[in-house]
C-alpha cells in the first residue's frame, strides 16, 4: 500500500464530501488502515480544506506518531476496525443524522431494506443508543456487535460506515445518505420493503 497515495486520496474524498455539503463544518472524518497503523484526519479539521502532510498517522496502538492530532472521535473508528474493514468515514449528513434523531425505529434496523443498492452497500444498519460526544460506552456499544456489521448509525448524531477501501467506504455512505432520504420522502405513504427472499437473492448472487 503506498501511504503517499493513501494521504492524497483521503483529502481528494474529503473535498468531494464537503463540496457537496455532506457533512459542514469541522465535522466528518475519515480514516484508512495502513500495514502498521492509521491515517485518520485530524481534530478540528473540515473535510473540505486537508493537507495530505498533516493527517494524523497512529500506530497499531492508536498511539499518534506523527502529524496533528487526530480526530476526537477516533475512538469510534477503531472500534469499528475490530470488523476488519480496510477504512472508514463518519459524517453528520443531513438525512441519516435526521433518520438518528427519529423515535420508532427498529434498533437492529434502522432504515428498512428500500432499495437493493442499500441492501448491497449497507446490509443491516443498527442503531447504537446515543451517549455524549467522546464517550467511551459509544465505542463499547460499537465493539459489543462484535464485527457484525460494516455501518452503524449513532442516535442524534450521524452514521459511521466502512468498507474495504476508501472509495468502497464514500460510496456506500453516499448509498446511506440516499436511502436515509428516501426513507424521509415516503414517510406517511406505505412503501413496499424488499422481502426476506429478494434479499436472500441479493445475498447469494452478489456474495454479501
Ligand atoms: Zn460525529
Amino acid at each position: 500500500m503506498n501511504e503517499s497515495r493513501v494521504r492524497e486520496e483521503i483529502c481528494e474524498f474529503g473535498k468531494s464530501i464537503f463540496d457537496r455539503g455532506l457533512t459542514a463544518g469541522s465535522s466528518g472524518n475519515i480514516s484508512v488502515r495502513l500495514d502498521d497503523g492509521w491515517l485518520f484526519t485530524p481534530t478540528n479539521s473540515s473535510l473540505g480544506r486537508l493537507d495530505p502532510a498533516r493527517l494524523s498517522k497512529l500506530d497499531r496502538n492508536g498511539k499518534l506518531v506523527s502529524g496533528d492530532p487526530a480526530s476526537k472521535e477516533a475512538f469510534l473508528h477503531l472500534a469499528l476496525y475490530e470488523s476488519g474493514a480496510g477504512a472508514i468515514v463518519h459524517l453528520h449528513s443531513t438525512h441519516a443524522a435526521a433518520v438518528s434523531c427519529m423515535t420508532g425505529l427498529d434498533p437492529a434496523s434502522c432504515i428498512p431494506p428500500l432499495t437493493p443498492y442499500f441492501v448491497m452497500k449497507i446490509g443491516r444498519l443498527p442503531l447504537i443508543p446515543y451517549h455524549r460526544p467522546g464517550d467511551p460506552k459509544l465505542g463499547d456499544a460499537i465493539r459489543g456487535l462484535a464485527g457484525k456489521h460494516s455501518s452503524v448509525l449513532l442516535a442524534n448524531h450521524g452514521p459511521v460506515v466502512s468498507g474495504p477501501t476508501l472509495e468502497a467506504a464514500v460510496y456506500a455512505m453516499e448509498e446511506l445518505e440516499e436511502t436515509a432520504r428516501l426513507f424521509l420522502l415516503l414517510r406517511g405513504q406505505p412503501a413496499r420493503v424488499l422481502t426476506e427472499a429478494q434479499i436472500a437473492e441479493l445475498k447469494a448472487v452478489f456474495k454479501l
